[in-house]
């Protein structure tokens, strides 16, 4: 339900208020690499939302809800970078290229990326290539989907007697040289969350079966996370892959397996 209009203005003064203590200028020439959250604008910083606000231009994912860039500032020019599996997408050098080109014409550039910009999205890749071409940058830091997609799916990433870590993995790719150990990972017994990890389920699946868990253990596939299209499929690891095949859930889509799972029945009930 939207915000009748007191508590609206009541809002907005609150959030110019902490913007207007706490938020930095956006300097022409700078870069901020900003994340984005997992989908729901809600969840924007205010930072971000700022950057936003400041930006000439803005270079986005394919992963940037259509309601944070409608956030943009008036007049701001908005980039397509898309990255997404099974696309053709922009090589990452050629986003480092145009994030220093457009710094170095003197825009406001904000390169605003899905979750944290230092999760798995390539967003050192890119500090790194602005560090060595000496443009001033900043990141600022988003929720990534692994905590704010289990939240939202009712899924505690943390709960005491039950876990002591969690593990954030990908699952992109794991036949590349350098592959992740996912027997080690099956033998900590923690909780795995799995980003782009659907394509290779089954091989991933078998591996942590193979690596000591036991086929029950419980797992879900979250997609869509905080968006309106949200899905959440329980199953349990030695059917997630079938059972994820046969329902196709929407991208992006987050894989999270163990005995946190099981807490979203109980907490699920207890919601309002
Ligand atoms: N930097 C991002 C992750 C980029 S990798 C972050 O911190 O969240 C892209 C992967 O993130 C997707 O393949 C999916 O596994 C996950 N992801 C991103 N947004 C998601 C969402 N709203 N719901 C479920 N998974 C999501």
């Amino acid at each position: 339900m939207a915000a009748p209009p007191d508590l609206e203005r009541a809002i907005l003064a609150q959030a110019l208020a902490a913007c207007g203590r706490h938020c930095a200028v956006l300097e022409p020439g700078e870069v901020w690499l900003v994340g984005a959250g997992p989908g729901d604008p809600k969840l924007l910083t205010l930072d971000a939302l700022s950057a936003l606000a400041q930006a000439d231009v803005l270079v986005h994912d394919a992963l940037i809800d259509p309601r944070i860039l409608a956030l943009a500032r008036e007049g701001s020019q908005l980039h397509f970078a898309g990255k997404r599996a099974g696309h053709p997408s922009t090589p990452q050098g050629d986003i480092n290229d145009e994030l220093i080109d457009f710094a170095r014409r003197g825009l406001r550039v904000v390169r605003l990326k899905g979750g944290d910009p230092f999760v798995f999205g390539r967003g050192a890749e890119e500090a790194l290539a602005l560090a060595a071409a000496g443009v001033p940058f900043r990141v600022v830091p988003g929720i990534t989907a692994g905590l704010g997609g289990l939240a939202s799916a009712g899924i505690p990433a943390t709960h005491r007697g039950v876990n002591r870590a969690i593990i954030f993995a990908t699952g992109h790719d794991p036949d590349d040289e350098g592959a992740l150990d996912w027997h080690a990972l099956a033998r900590t017994g923690q909780p795995i969350v799995i980003y782009m990890g659907l394509r290779n389920l089954e091989r991933i699946a078998r591996a942590l079966v193979e690596g000591g868990l036991s086929p029950d253990t419980p797992a879900a596939v979250i997609s869509a996370a905080t968006t309106p299209d949200q899905r959440i499929l329980v199953s349990s690891l030695g059917g997630i892959a079938e059972a994820a095949h046969r329902a196709e859930p929407p991208a992006p889509a987050l894989v999270v397996i163990g005995e946190i799972v099981p807490l979203r029945a109980r907490l699920h009930g207890a919601e309002p």
